[in-house]
């Protein structure tokens, strides 16, 4: 199970009601009785959320809940709190603290399990996300994110245009956002790609009982809104609907009659963790791109090419068709940096890469594997196209002087390949790195004949 959950409440009797509550469905829980008691042991156990009930006899849990979170050891750690008043601004003002969920008792059984389960997903989510953006920054791969994000956008759906529209009037005050009324048609077509809500706010009724839950359930299995928030706006007595529509993977649930402040404070909440989100995903991205790619050249690097290669290999062996490899080094590279300097040397690189990518086709393979050393790997060829592919890459490089930027004049270039083409039969017996190791040696052929040629590697067969 994961982690343990903290009670907090003075009285024993609520204590017993809630520890036997989370045990029936298997949560361990701990329990503290007042509220320094609670923060001591947040902080020290770390649980994966505290029920707080909002009376203590040292202070309020509100405060205990705005002291939680904003110590950074326990701000990750959900907080529902529960309080026997049902006082509008009490709720808002444990919302504000930073608390996730305020309920009042009688507690609904099902809704706090769900909840409960809602909210330990989101957050195992969040730090494994947050897990993996630390690695990548220990490799020193993260950017730095931009801080200012502008205007959000919320997308309010229901079935009645007048109620969306009197939502927009009733929140807008409330909140600086962008917001957008959208009927379910509008949402089951095409969305525009620049316009995909952060927050979508449904209706859990549509035109019938429960059919906002349906349309979330899409929206949450398309691409371009997978990682949106939704708020479900439940209708009085919802019945099962607010424990369904967590489990379903609602960010967040609101109440019909809830006040417009309350409305938007949930709203905004749901902006801010998309964003952190949507943020560690792009350095996540980023990290990934960085991994694969060799900077200066903007080429795939060996990482990524070797496992490329040996799926082209596969493809050979399912398919029959031939695939070529081929190494290119540049012929007296130390020369050109040891009389141009260094930067004219990456200058050259740079250009060469670029004539390379545009002289071969999209599914062609194109990595540096070297300082002045590149791969190129040619799926479903023949020897004779292979052979004619390398001469030209060869001609393309040799024709023209590379020219290098600010006026600093052009150097002379070529370059040496060595070439095997590889059948099925071929790599029955050998791995496709192998096929490397022959490219690699009828290069040194090349090179030894003088350069500026290509040499077909002999024993492929
Ligand atoms: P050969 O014709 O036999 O291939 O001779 P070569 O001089 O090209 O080969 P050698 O392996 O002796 O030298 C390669 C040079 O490439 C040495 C190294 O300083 C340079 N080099 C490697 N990576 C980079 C790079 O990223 N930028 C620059 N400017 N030079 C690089
Ligand atoms: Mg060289
Ligand atoms: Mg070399």
């Amino acid at each position: 199970m994961a982690g343990k959950i903290l009670i907090v409440d003075d009285v024993a009797t609520n204590r017993i009601v809630l520890k036997v509550k989370l045990a029936a469905a298997f949560y361990e829980t701990i329990q503290a009785t007042d509220g320094a008691g609670a923060i001591q042991l947040a902080r020290d156990l770390r649980p994966a959320m505290v029920l707080l009930d909002v009376e203590l006899p040292d202070m309020s849990g509100i405060e205990v809940c705005r002291i939680l979170k904003s110590d950074p050891v326990t701000r990750d750690i959900p907080v529902v709190m529960i309080t026997a008043f049902r006082d509008a601004t009490r709720k808002m003002e444990a919302l504000e603290a930073g608390a996730e969920e305020v309920f009042w008792k009688p507690l609904d059984e099902l809704v706090l399990l769900a909840r409960l389960r809602s909210l330990i997903r989101a957050r195992e989510t969040a730090e494994q996300l947050g897990l993996r953006d630390g690695t990548y920054r220990e490799l020193g791969f993260a950017e730095s994110a931009s801080e200012y994000d502008g205007q959000a956008l919320v997308g309010l759906v229901t079935g009645r245009v007048e109620t969306a529209l009197c939502w927009k009037r009733e929140i807008q005050p409330y909140l600086g956002d962008r917001m957008l009324v959208l009927d379910r048609d509008a949402v089951l077509g095409k969305i525009d790609k620049h316009a995909v809500p952060d927050v979508f706010v449904l209706a859990a009724d549509i035109d019938g009982r429960g059919d906002g839950l349906r349309l979330m359930s899409e929206l949450r299995s398309r691409p371009e809104t997978r990682h949106s928030a939704i708020c479900v706006v439940l209708p009085e007595n919802a019945g099962d609907t607010p424990a369904m529509a967590l489990d379903l993977g609602a960010s967040d649930l609101i109440e019909a009659n809830a006040d417009p402040a309350e409305m938007a404070l949930r709203i905004r909440t749901q902006i801010a963790r998309k964003r952190q989100s949507d943020r560690l995903r792009a350095s996540l991205e980023n990290g990934l791109r960085l991994a694969m790619v060799d900077p200066l050249t903007g080429l795939y690097n060996r990482r990524y090419a070797l496992p490329h290669l040996a799926r082209m290999g596969e493809r050979v062996r399912d398919t029959g068709r031939q695939c070529a490899v081929m190494v290119l080094d540049l012929d007296r590279f130390k020369l050109i940096n040891d009389t141009h300097g260094h930067a004219s040397g990456d200058a050259v690189l740079i250009d060469i890469a670029s004539r390379l990518t545009s002289n071969l086709r999209a599914v062609d393979l194109i990595a540096r594997i070297g300082g002045e050393e590149f791969l190129v790997a040619l799926p479903d060829t023949t020897p004779e196209a292979a052979h004619a592919t390398a001469e030209r890459l060869r001609r393309v490089v040799s024709d023209n002087p590379v020219v290098l930027p600010k006026g600093r004049g052009t150097i002379e270039v070529t370059l040496s390949i060595g070439l095997t083409v590889a059948s099925a039969a071929t790599l029955a017996s050998r791995r496709v790195e192998d096929l490397i190791g022959l490219a690699d040696q009828a290069l040194l052929d090349s090179k030894s004949e003088g350069r500026n040629q290509v040499t077909v590697a002999q024993s492929a067969a």
